[in-house]
Protein backbone atom coordinates (compact mmCIF):
# COMPACT_ATOMS: atom_id res chain seq x y z
CA UNK A 1 0.00 0.00 0.00
CA UNK A 2 1.70 3.62 -0.47
CA UNK A 3 0.34 6.61 0.91
CA UNK A 4 -2.35 8.55 -0.51
CA UNK A 5 -1.44 12.38 0.91
CA UNK A 6 -0.64 14.85 -1.63
CA UNK A 7 3.53 16.05 -1.51
CA UNK A 8 3.09 19.01 -0.06
CA UNK A 9 6.00 21.28 0.29
CA UNK A 10 6.39 22.94 4.21
CA UNK A 11 7.45 26.30 2.73
CA UNK A 12 8.10 29.56 4.54
CA UNK A 13 5.85 31.10 1.98
CA UNK A 14 3.49 28.66 2.94
CA UNK A 15 3.43 30.41 6.36
CA UNK A 16 2.73 33.38 4.99
CA UNK A 17 0.14 32.39 2.89
CA UNK A 18 -1.65 31.68 6.30
CA UNK A 19 -0.35 34.51 8.45
CA UNK A 20 -2.00 36.98 5.59
CA UNK A 21 -4.79 35.34 4.26
CA UNK A 22 -6.06 33.65 7.93
CA UNK A 23 -4.83 36.93 10.31
CA UNK A 24 -4.53 39.14 8.02
CA UNK A 25 -5.81 41.36 10.81
CA UNK A 26 -3.34 40.70 13.38
CA UNK A 27 -0.11 42.94 13.40
CA UNK A 28 3.10 43.52 14.18
CA UNK A 29 3.70 46.56 16.45
CA UNK A 30 7.00 48.41 16.71
CA UNK A 31 7.72 50.27 19.39
CA UNK A 32 9.50 53.86 18.57
CA UNK A 33 10.56 54.73 21.98
CA UNK A 34 7.25 56.80 22.44
CA UNK A 35 5.18 54.88 21.23
CA UNK A 36 4.06 52.25 18.42
CA UNK A 37 4.03 51.84 14.59
CA UNK A 38 1.47 48.94 13.70
CA UNK A 39 1.09 46.74 10.05
CA UNK A 40 -1.66 44.06 9.98
CA UNK A 41 -0.17 40.96 8.51
CA UNK A 42 -1.64 41.87 5.51
CA UNK A 43 0.67 44.84 5.16
CA UNK A 44 3.49 42.91 6.16
CA UNK A 45 2.90 40.30 3.16
CA UNK A 46 2.27 43.18 0.83
CA UNK A 47 5.60 44.77 1.71
CA UNK A 48 7.21 41.33 1.66
CA UNK A 49 6.14 41.12 -2.42
CA UNK A 50 7.39 44.30 -2.92
CA UNK A 51 10.71 43.70 -0.70
CA UNK A 52 11.00 40.15 -3.28
CA UNK A 53 10.10 42.30 -6.17
CA UNK A 54 13.11 44.61 -5.35
CA UNK A 55 15.97 42.03 -4.18
CA UNK A 56 15.12 40.33 -7.73
CA UNK A 57 15.50 43.17 -9.98
CA UNK A 58 19.03 44.05 -7.76
CA UNK A 59 19.99 40.65 -8.91
CA UNK A 60 19.31 38.46 -6.61
CA UNK A 61 19.92 34.69 -7.26
CA UNK A 62 17.98 31.00 -6.01
CA UNK A 63 20.24 29.83 -2.88
CA UNK A 64 22.26 32.94 -2.36
CA UNK A 65 22.25 34.74 1.15
CA UNK A 66 20.96 38.55 1.55
CA UNK A 67 22.10 39.22 5.17
CA UNK A 68 20.29 41.74 7.95
CA UNK A 69 22.23 43.68 10.31
CA UNK A 70 18.78 45.03 12.32
CA UNK A 71 16.89 45.21 15.47
CA UNK A 72 13.74 43.47 15.90
CA UNK A 73 10.85 45.31 13.82
CA UNK A 74 8.29 45.56 11.38
CA UNK A 75 11.19 45.72 8.12
CA UNK A 76 12.90 42.70 9.53
CA UNK A 77 9.76 40.66 10.12
CA UNK A 78 9.21 41.75 6.00
CA UNK A 79 12.65 40.29 5.33
CA UNK A 80 12.29 37.00 7.09
CA UNK A 81 9.36 35.97 4.95
CA UNK A 82 10.12 37.75 1.85
CA UNK A 83 13.69 36.44 1.53
CA UNK A 84 13.06 32.99 1.65
CA UNK A 85 9.60 32.96 0.07
CA UNK A 86 11.42 34.38 -2.79
CA UNK A 87 14.48 31.38 -2.64
CA UNK A 88 16.99 33.15 -1.20
CA UNK A 89 18.40 32.33 2.35
CA UNK A 90 18.05 35.07 4.69
CA UNK A 91 21.18 35.53 6.98
CA UNK A 92 20.94 37.57 10.08
CA UNK A 93 24.20 39.09 10.98
CA UNK A 94 24.46 39.51 15.05
CA UNK A 95 24.82 43.37 15.27
CA UNK A 96 27.35 43.10 18.49
CA UNK A 97 30.03 40.98 16.78
CA UNK A 98 33.76 42.18 16.80
CA UNK A 99 34.41 43.43 13.45
CA UNK A 100 36.98 41.00 12.80
CA UNK A 101 33.97 38.12 13.33
CA UNK A 102 31.46 39.86 11.52
CA UNK A 103 34.09 40.33 8.25
CA UNK A 104 34.46 36.93 8.31
CA UNK A 105 30.86 35.99 8.90
CA UNK A 106 29.67 38.09 5.88
CA UNK A 107 32.32 36.50 3.20
CA UNK A 108 31.70 33.25 4.82
CA UNK A 109 28.25 33.27 3.26
CA UNK A 110 29.50 35.57 0.61
CA UNK A 111 26.60 38.47 1.50
CA UNK A 112 25.93 40.67 -1.63
CA UNK A 113 23.37 42.39 0.44
CA UNK A 114 22.92 43.74 3.38
CA UNK A 115 19.48 45.12 4.51
CA UNK A 116 20.84 47.79 7.56
CA UNK A 117 19.06 49.81 9.85
CA UNK A 118 20.61 53.73 9.85
CA UNK A 119 20.85 53.65 13.69
CA UNK A 120 23.52 50.84 13.21
CA UNK A 121 24.84 52.44 10.06
CA UNK A 122 27.97 53.46 12.07
CA UNK A 123 28.57 49.89 13.49
CA UNK A 124 28.64 48.29 9.75
CA UNK A 125 30.72 50.98 8.43
CA UNK A 126 33.58 49.68 10.81
CA UNK A 127 33.69 46.51 8.17
CA UNK A 128 32.82 47.94 5.01
CA UNK A 129 36.23 48.21 4.06
CA UNK A 130 36.74 44.66 4.31
CA UNK A 131 33.94 42.88 2.86
CA UNK A 132 34.03 42.81 -1.04
CA UNK A 133 31.63 40.39 -1.68
CA UNK A 134 29.07 42.96 -0.03
CA UNK A 135 27.41 45.15 -3.90
CA UNK A 136 24.26 47.10 -2.51
CA UNK A 137 23.48 48.32 1.04
CA UNK A 138 19.79 48.35 1.56
CA UNK A 139 19.00 51.06 4.60
CA UNK A 140 15.95 51.32 6.62
CA UNK A 141 15.07 54.35 7.97
CA UNK A 142 15.93 58.20 6.74
CA UNK A 143 19.10 58.51 8.72
CA UNK A 144 22.59 59.33 7.64
CA UNK A 145 24.10 56.45 5.45
CA UNK A 146 27.13 57.96 3.90
CA UNK A 147 29.55 56.33 6.10
CA UNK A 148 28.88 53.41 4.49
CA UNK A 149 29.83 54.51 1.22
CA UNK A 150 32.71 55.97 2.24
CA UNK A 151 34.15 53.05 4.04
CA UNK A 152 33.20 50.78 1.15
CA UNK A 153 35.59 53.34 -0.76
CA UNK A 154 32.25 54.61 -3.18
CA UNK A 155 32.39 50.62 -4.45
CA UNK A 156 29.16 49.27 -2.80
CA UNK A 157 26.23 50.84 -3.51
CA UNK A 158 23.70 52.46 -0.98
CA UNK A 159 19.59 52.41 -1.63
CA UNK A 160 16.92 52.93 0.67
CA UNK A 161 14.58 50.45 1.46
CA UNK A 162 11.46 52.96 1.33
CA UNK A 163 11.90 53.96 -1.69
CA UNK A 164 12.97 50.39 -3.26
CA UNK A 165 9.38 49.18 -1.99
CA UNK A 166 7.91 52.17 -3.30
CA UNK A 167 8.65 51.46 -6.64
CA UNK A 168 6.95 48.20 -6.82
CA UNK A 169 3.63 46.81 -6.90
CA UNK A 170 2.41 44.11 -4.47
CA UNK A 171 1.29 40.80 -6.05
CA UNK A 172 5.22 39.39 -6.68
CA UNK A 173 4.71 35.85 -8.12
CA UNK A 174 6.15 33.73 -5.34
CA UNK A 175 7.83 30.48 -6.40
CA UNK A 176 7.29 27.27 -5.96
CA UNK A 177 10.14 25.97 -3.30
CA UNK A 178 11.15 23.00 -2.14
CA UNK A 179 10.77 21.97 1.37
CA UNK A 180 14.21 21.04 1.96
CA UNK A 181 15.71 24.15 0.21
CA UNK A 182 17.67 26.84 2.63
CA UNK A 183 15.72 29.65 3.66
CA UNK A 184 17.85 31.04 6.23
CA UNK A 185 20.95 30.72 8.41
CA UNK A 186 22.45 31.90 11.65
CA UNK A 187 26.28 31.72 12.81
CA UNK A 188 26.75 30.15 16.28
CA UNK A 189 27.70 33.11 18.59
CA UNK A 190 30.80 31.32 19.35
CA UNK A 191 30.57 31.77 22.90
CA UNK A 192 33.15 28.57 22.92
CA UNK A 193 34.84 28.65 19.71
CA UNK A 194 35.20 30.32 16.65
CA UNK A 195 31.31 31.28 14.61
CA UNK A 196 30.15 28.39 12.82
CA UNK A 197 26.98 28.75 10.30
CA UNK A 198 24.24 27.19 10.07
CA UNK A 199 21.24 26.76 7.54
CA UNK A 200 17.65 26.18 7.85
CA UNK A 201 15.93 24.62 5.58
CA UNK A 202 11.92 25.84 4.84
CA UNK A 203 10.67 22.19 6.40
CA UNK A 204 12.60 22.83 9.29
CA UNK A 205 11.67 26.01 9.88
CA UNK A 206 7.98 25.22 9.15
CA UNK A 207 8.17 22.39 11.45
CA UNK A 208 9.94 24.42 14.34
CA UNK A 209 7.10 27.06 14.06
CA UNK A 210 4.35 24.90 14.51
CA UNK A 211 6.18 23.12 17.56
CA UNK A 212 6.71 26.94 18.90
CA UNK A 213 3.05 27.86 18.90
CA UNK A 214 1.67 24.53 20.05
CA UNK A 215 0.81 23.99 23.95
CA UNK A 216 3.41 22.01 24.95
CA UNK A 217 6.32 25.18 23.86
CA UNK A 218 5.55 28.51 24.03
CA UNK A 219 1.72 27.94 23.65
CA UNK A 220 0.69 31.04 21.66
CA UNK A 221 -2.76 31.67 20.02
CA UNK A 222 -4.63 34.24 18.11
CA UNK A 223 -5.30 35.97 21.47
CA UNK A 224 -1.84 36.64 22.10
CA UNK A 225 0.69 39.64 22.22
CA UNK A 226 4.48 38.29 21.96
CA UNK A 227 7.08 40.95 23.03
CA UNK A 228 9.91 39.23 21.00
CA UNK A 229 12.89 40.65 23.04
CA UNK A 230 15.19 38.21 21.89
CA UNK A 231 16.58 39.09 18.94
CA UNK A 232 15.99 37.89 15.54
CA UNK A 233 19.61 37.95 14.70
CA UNK A 234 19.70 35.39 17.40
CA UNK A 235 18.36 32.01 16.30
CA UNK A 236 15.25 33.26 13.95
CA UNK A 237 14.47 35.25 17.13
CA UNK A 238 13.57 31.61 18.86
CA UNK A 239 11.28 30.76 15.59
CA UNK A 240 8.31 33.27 17.35
CA UNK A 241 7.91 35.20 14.18
CA UNK A 242 7.24 32.41 12.11
CA UNK A 243 5.23 30.97 14.77
CA UNK A 244 3.13 33.97 15.49
CA UNK A 245 1.94 34.38 11.73
CA UNK A 246 0.89 30.32 12.04
CA UNK A 247 -1.10 31.31 15.13
CA UNK A 248 -2.50 34.58 14.63
CA UNK A 249 -0.82 36.11 17.41
CA UNK A 250 0.23 39.47 17.38
CA UNK A 251 4.30 40.68 17.32
CA UNK A 252 5.26 43.42 19.32
CA UNK A 253 8.97 44.20 18.47
CA UNK A 254 11.35 46.52 20.64
CA UNK A 255 13.33 47.55 17.92
CA UNK A 256 16.23 49.22 19.66
CA UNK A 257 14.55 49.80 22.86
CA UNK A 258 16.14 47.22 24.32
CA UNK A 259 16.64 48.72 27.95
CA UNK A 260 13.80 47.69 30.82
CA UNK A 261 12.45 50.91 30.86
CA UNK A 262 11.05 50.63 27.38
CA UNK A 263 10.75 46.91 27.33
CA UNK A 264 8.73 47.47 30.37
CA UNK A 265 6.59 50.53 29.04
CA UNK A 266 5.78 48.68 26.14
CA UNK A 267 4.27 45.95 27.86
CA UNK A 268 1.92 48.23 29.53
CA UNK A 269 1.09 50.37 26.83
CA UNK A 270 0.67 47.26 24.51
CA UNK A 271 -0.48 44.70 26.99
CA UNK A 272 1.82 42.21 26.12
CA UNK A 273 0.15 38.16 27.06
CA UNK A 274 4.01 36.57 26.55
CA UNK A 275 7.67 37.67 26.12
CA UNK A 276 11.01 35.93 25.55
CA UNK A 277 14.22 36.95 26.45
CA UNK A 278 17.09 35.37 28.07
CA UNK A 279 17.92 35.68 31.77
CA UNK A 280 20.20 38.73 31.83
CA UNK A 281 17.13 40.81 30.35
CA UNK A 282 14.58 39.19 33.03
CA UNK A 283 17.18 40.14 35.76
CA UNK A 284 17.47 43.78 34.11
CA UNK A 285 13.84 43.96 34.62
CA UNK A 286 13.66 42.64 38.05
CA UNK A 287 16.23 45.54 39.00
CA UNK A 288 14.80 48.03 37.26
CA UNK A 289 11.04 47.25 39.05
CA UNK A 290 12.86 47.20 42.47
CA UNK A 291 13.02 51.12 42.13
CA UNK A 292 10.33 51.81 39.46
CA UNK A 293 6.50 51.34 39.16
CA UNK A 294 6.22 49.00 36.40
CA UNK A 295 3.22 46.75 35.20
CA UNK A 296 3.37 43.27 34.32
CA UNK A 297 0.23 42.40 34.51
CA UNK A 298 -0.79 41.77 30.88
CA UNK A 299 2.04 39.17 30.60
CA UNK A 300 -0.42 35.68 31.28
CA UNK A 301 3.58 33.88 31.20
CA UNK A 302 7.36 34.38 29.74
CA UNK A 303 10.02 32.33 28.90
CA UNK A 304 13.79 32.15 29.86
CA UNK A 305 16.23 30.44 27.66
CA UNK A 306 19.81 30.44 26.64
CA UNK A 307 21.44 30.10 30.13
CA UNK A 308 20.60 28.81 33.25
CA UNK A 309 17.73 30.94 34.74
CA UNK A 310 18.73 31.67 38.19
CA UNK A 311 16.30 30.02 41.05
CA UNK A 312 15.86 33.66 42.47
CA UNK A 313 14.50 35.32 39.43
CA UNK A 314 12.04 32.59 39.07
CA UNK A 315 10.87 33.35 42.63
CA UNK A 316 10.96 36.99 42.47
CA UNK A 317 9.06 37.86 39.34
CA UNK A 318 6.52 34.87 40.74
CA UNK A 319 6.46 37.07 43.99
CA UNK A 320 6.40 40.48 42.84
CA UNK A 321 4.46 39.86 39.45
CA UNK A 322 2.47 36.72 39.99
CA UNK A 323 4.31 36.01 35.98
CA UNK A 324 5.34 32.48 35.94
CA UNK A 325 8.32 31.97 33.87
CA UNK A 326 9.13 28.97 32.02
CA UNK A 327 12.86 27.70 31.15
CA UNK A 328 13.19 26.58 27.88
CA UNK A 329 16.31 25.04 26.20
CA UNK A 330 17.89 25.46 23.02
CA UNK A 331 21.22 26.40 20.30
CA UNK A 332 21.47 27.78 17.21
CA UNK A 333 21.80 24.10 16.00
CA UNK A 334 18.38 23.26 17.01
CA UNK A 335 16.63 26.10 15.40
CA UNK A 336 16.58 26.26 19.06
CA UNK A 337 14.12 24.82 20.67
CA UNK A 338 14.51 21.45 22.36
CA UNK A 339 12.38 21.40 25.21
CA UNK A 340 10.49 23.82 27.64
CA UNK A 341 10.37 22.72 31.36
CA UNK A 342 6.65 22.84 32.29
CA UNK A 343 5.93 21.14 35.35
CA UNK A 344 3.94 18.07 34.54
CA UNK A 345 0.13 18.18 35.66
CA UNK A 346 -1.06 18.18 39.56
CA UNK A 347 2.00 21.09 40.55
CA UNK A 348 0.07 23.64 42.42
CA UNK A 349 1.87 26.78 40.59
CA UNK A 350 3.64 28.71 43.07
CA UNK A 351 4.65 26.23 45.34
CA UNK A 352 8.40 25.19 45.89
CA UNK A 353 7.91 22.55 44.11
CA UNK A 354 6.81 24.14 41.29
CA UNK A 355 9.44 26.14 41.12
CA UNK A 356 12.14 22.70 40.95
CA UNK A 357 10.42 21.66 38.02
CA UNK A 358 10.47 25.04 35.86
CA UNK A 359 14.32 25.08 37.56
CA UNK A 360 14.81 21.82 34.62
CA UNK A 361 16.34 23.11 31.54
CA UNK A 362 13.18 21.79 29.64
CA UNK A 363 11.65 18.43 28.62
CA UNK A 364 12.41 17.04 25.34
CA UNK A 365 9.92 18.62 22.87
CA UNK A 366 8.29 16.11 20.42
CA UNK A 367 10.44 16.17 16.84
CA UNK A 368 13.46 16.00 19.00
CA UNK A 369 14.80 13.00 20.04
CA UNK A 370 17.66 13.75 23.08
CA UNK A 371 19.88 10.99 24.73
CA UNK A 372 22.89 11.94 27.30
CA UNK A 373 26.41 9.88 26.91
CA UNK A 374 29.26 9.31 29.11
CA UNK A 375 33.11 9.73 27.76
CA UNK A 376 32.88 6.61 25.92
CA UNK A 377 30.21 7.60 23.93
CA UNK A 378 27.81 4.76 25.43
CA UNK A 379 24.41 6.06 26.01
CA UNK A 380 23.29 6.48 29.63
CA UNK A 381 20.25 5.68 31.68
CA UNK A 382 17.35 8.39 32.35
CA UNK A 383 17.72 8.33 35.77
CA UNK A 384 18.25 11.76 36.66
CA UNK A 385 21.41 10.99 37.74
CA UNK A 386 23.71 9.58 35.17
CA UNK A 387 25.63 12.79 34.03
CA UNK A 388 27.58 12.76 30.47
CA UNK A 389 27.31 14.98 27.04
CA UNK A 390 23.99 15.87 25.78
CA UNK A 391 23.02 14.24 22.40
CA UNK A 392 20.02 15.31 19.93
CA UNK A 393 18.94 14.53 16.32
CA UNK A 394 15.38 15.45 15.05
CA UNK A 395 13.75 17.36 12.01
CA UNK A 396 14.91 20.76 12.58
CA UNK A 397 18.80 20.03 14.43
CA UNK A 398 21.48 20.50 11.93
CA UNK A 399 23.29 17.67 10.32
CA UNK A 400 26.47 19.96 9.80
CA UNK A 401 27.70 23.24 9.24
CA UNK A 402 27.79 25.97 6.24
CA UNK A 403 31.23 25.04 4.44
CA UNK A 404 32.32 23.08 7.54
CA UNK A 405 31.49 19.41 8.11
CA UNK A 406 33.07 19.88 11.63
CA UNK A 407 33.05 15.62 12.16
CA UNK A 408 33.84 16.03 15.63
CA UNK A 409 30.33 17.72 16.67
CA UNK A 410 28.47 15.30 15.69
CA UNK A 411 28.22 11.16 16.89
CA UNK A 412 26.24 8.65 15.22
CA UNK A 413 24.47 10.97 13.38
CA UNK A 414 23.36 12.74 16.80
CA UNK A 415 24.52 16.39 17.50
CA UNK A 416 26.69 16.40 20.10
CA UNK A 417 25.36 19.59 22.23
CA UNK A 418 28.63 19.99 24.01
CA UNK A 419 26.16 20.67 27.39
CA UNK A 420 26.62 18.03 30.10
CA UNK A 421 23.68 17.26 31.89
CA UNK A 422 21.03 14.71 33.58
CA UNK A 423 17.45 13.15 31.71
CA UNK A 424 15.12 12.01 34.24
CA UNK A 425 12.54 9.48 33.12
CA UNK A 426 10.21 11.40 31.96
CA UNK A 427 12.19 13.74 30.18
CA UNK A 428 12.97 16.77 31.91
CA UNK A 429 16.51 17.30 30.88
CA UNK A 430 18.80 19.49 33.42
CA UNK A 431 22.06 21.43 31.87
CA UNK A 432 24.77 21.08 35.05
CA UNK A 433 27.24 22.73 32.74
CA UNK A 434 29.22 22.88 29.63
CA UNK A 435 31.53 20.49 28.89
CA UNK A 436 34.13 23.86 28.17
CA UNK A 437 33.19 25.51 31.75
CA UNK A 438 33.14 21.95 33.83
CA UNK A 439 34.80 22.11 36.69
CA UNK A 440 37.21 18.82 37.51
CA UNK A 441 38.11 18.65 41.33
CA UNK A 442 39.99 16.26 43.02
CA UNK A 443 38.23 13.74 40.21
CA UNK A 444 35.08 14.72 40.74
CA UNK A 445 32.46 17.33 38.60
CA UNK A 446 31.20 20.63 40.62
CA UNK A 447 28.34 22.28 38.29
CA UNK A 448 29.06 25.80 38.13
CA UNK A 449 25.73 26.20 37.19
CA UNK A 450 24.26 24.94 40.49
CA UNK A 451 26.73 27.19 42.56
CA UNK A 452 25.83 30.31 40.30
CA UNK A 453 22.57 29.32 41.24
CA UNK A 454 22.87 29.50 44.94
CA UNK A 455 25.01 32.47 44.86
CA UNK A 456 22.37 34.40 42.99
CA UNK A 457 19.68 33.77 45.42
CA UNK A 458 21.80 35.86 48.06
CA UNK A 459 20.00 38.89 48.69
CA UNK A 460 23.36 40.90 48.03
CA UNK A 461 24.37 39.50 45.01
CA UNK A 462 23.91 40.88 41.60
CA UNK A 463 25.53 38.18 39.49
CA UNK A 464 28.05 35.41 39.78
CA UNK A 465 29.66 33.49 37.56
CA UNK A 466 31.81 30.68 39.06
CA UNK A 467 34.96 28.95 36.60
CA UNK A 468 37.65 26.50 37.25
CA UNK A 469 40.97 27.82 37.87
CA UNK A 470 44.18 25.62 38.41
CA UNK A 471 44.71 23.92 41.48
CA UNK A 472 48.10 22.39 42.90
CA UNK A 473 46.71 19.58 44.77
CA UNK A 474 42.83 19.06 43.34
CA UNK A 475 44.18 20.18 39.87
CA UNK A 476 41.28 22.75 39.39
CA UNK A 477 39.16 24.73 42.46
CA UNK A 478 35.94 26.67 41.84
CA UNK A 479 36.33 30.38 41.57
CA UNK A 480 33.28 32.41 42.65
CA UNK A 481 33.13 35.48 40.70
CA UNK A 482 30.49 38.00 42.19
CA UNK A 483 28.91 41.17 41.26
CA UNK A 484 27.14 43.11 45.09
CA UNK A 485 24.16 44.87 44.59
CA UNK A 486 24.64 48.85 44.47
CA UNK A 487 25.50 49.42 48.60
CA UNK A 488 25.75 45.67 49.85
CA UNK A 489 29.04 44.46 51.14
CA UNK A 490 28.45 40.69 51.62
CA UNK A 491 31.98 39.20 52.41
CA UNK A 492 33.76 36.10 50.69
CA UNK A 493 32.94 34.43 54.14
CA UNK A 494 29.52 35.15 54.58
CA UNK A 495 28.60 33.62 50.71
CA UNK A 496 30.82 30.82 51.55
CA UNK A 497 28.99 30.24 55.02
CA UNK A 498 25.25 30.72 52.84
CA UNK A 499 26.53 27.75 50.35
CA UNK A 500 27.52 25.83 53.36
CA UNK A 501 24.62 23.53 53.34
CA UNK A 502 22.82 24.14 50.01
CA UNK A 503 25.40 22.23 48.15
CA UNK A 504 28.66 19.61 49.38
CA UNK A 505 31.23 20.83 51.77
CA UNK A 506 34.37 20.03 49.24
CA UNK A 507 32.53 22.13 46.49
CA UNK A 508 31.94 25.74 48.24
CA UNK A 509 34.52 28.26 46.82
CA UNK A 510 37.67 28.77 48.60
CA UNK A 511 38.52 31.55 46.26
CA UNK A 512 36.54 34.59 45.61
CA UNK A 513 36.63 37.53 43.70
CA UNK A 514 34.32 40.71 43.43
CA UNK A 515 34.34 42.21 40.19
CA UNK A 516 31.50 45.76 38.76
CA UNK A 517 30.49 43.20 36.12
CA UNK A 518 30.36 39.75 34.51
CA UNK A 519 31.59 40.12 30.98
CA UNK A 520 28.82 39.41 28.71
CA UNK A 521 28.44 37.69 25.02
CA UNK A 522 26.65 39.14 21.97
CA UNK A 523 23.65 37.78 23.21
CA UNK A 524 23.81 38.98 26.60
CA UNK A 525 24.99 35.72 28.35
CA UNK A 526 27.48 34.92 31.20
CA UNK A 527 30.76 34.84 28.90
CA UNK A 528 33.72 32.96 31.10
CA UNK A 529 36.13 33.44 28.16
CA UNK A 530 37.47 36.47 29.43
CA UNK A 531 36.87 35.18 33.38
CA UNK A 532 39.17 32.41 32.85
CA UNK A 533 41.77 34.51 30.83
CA UNK A 534 42.09 36.80 33.58
CA UNK A 535 42.06 34.51 36.50
CA UNK A 536 44.27 31.65 34.77
CA UNK A 537 47.86 32.98 36.57
CA UNK A 538 46.21 36.03 38.29
CA UNK A 539 45.70 35.84 41.95
CA UNK A 540 42.89 36.68 43.32
CA UNK A 541 41.79 38.23 46.65
P1 LIG B 1 26.42 30.15 22.04
O1 LIG B 1 26.74 28.67 22.01
O2 LIG B 1 27.41 30.93 21.32
O3 LIG B 1 26.08 30.68 23.41
P2 LIG B 1 23.70 29.59 21.40
O4 LIG B 1 22.73 30.67 21.51
O5 LIG B 1 23.54 28.61 20.32
O6 LIG B 1 25.08 30.27 21.23
O7 LIG B 1 23.78 28.88 22.82
C1 LIG B 1 23.36 27.57 23.07
C2 LIG B 1 23.78 27.16 24.45
O8 LIG B 1 23.14 27.95 25.44
C3 LIG B 1 23.43 25.75 24.80
O9 LIG B 1 24.33 24.84 24.25
C4 LIG B 1 23.49 25.80 26.32
O10 LIG B 1 24.82 25.68 26.79
C5 LIG B 1 23.01 27.19 26.64
N1 LIG B 1 21.62 27.15 27.08
C6 LIG B 1 20.51 27.40 26.36
N2 LIG B 1 19.41 27.28 27.11
C7 LIG B 1 19.81 26.93 28.35
C8 LIG B 1 19.14 26.66 29.59
N3 LIG B 1 17.82 26.74 29.73
N4 LIG B 1 19.90 26.32 30.65
C9 LIG B 1 21.24 26.24 30.55
N5 LIG B 1 21.92 26.50 29.43
C10 LIG B 1 21.23 26.84 28.33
Amino acid sequence: IRSTMQDFSLTVGAILRHGSRVFGRSECVTWTGAGARRATYAEVAENAERLAAALTRLGVRTGEAVATFCWNHQEHLEAYFAVPGMGAVLHTLNIRLFPDQLAHIIGHAEDRIVIVDDNLVPLLARVAGRVPSVETYVVVGDGDASALAEASGGRARVLRYRELLAAEEPGFAWPEVDEHAPASMCYTSGTTGDPKGVVYSHRSTFLHAMAVQSASLVGVTEADRVLTIVPMFHVNAWGLPYGALLSGATLHMPGPFMQPEHLTRFIAAERSTVASAVPTIWNGILEYGAEHEIDLSSLRTATSGGAAAPRAMLERFEERYGLRIIQGWGMTETSPLGGMAFPPPGVKPGTPEDVDWRMRSGRVAAGVEMRVVDDRGEELPWDGASVGEIEVRGPWITGSYHRDPAPEKFHDGWLRTGDIGTIDERGFFQITDRAKDVIKSGGEWISSVELENHLMAHPDVLEAAVIGVPDPRWTERPLACVVRRRGATVSAAELAAFLDGKVARWQVPENWTFLDEIPKTTVGKFDKKPLRARFREAAFE
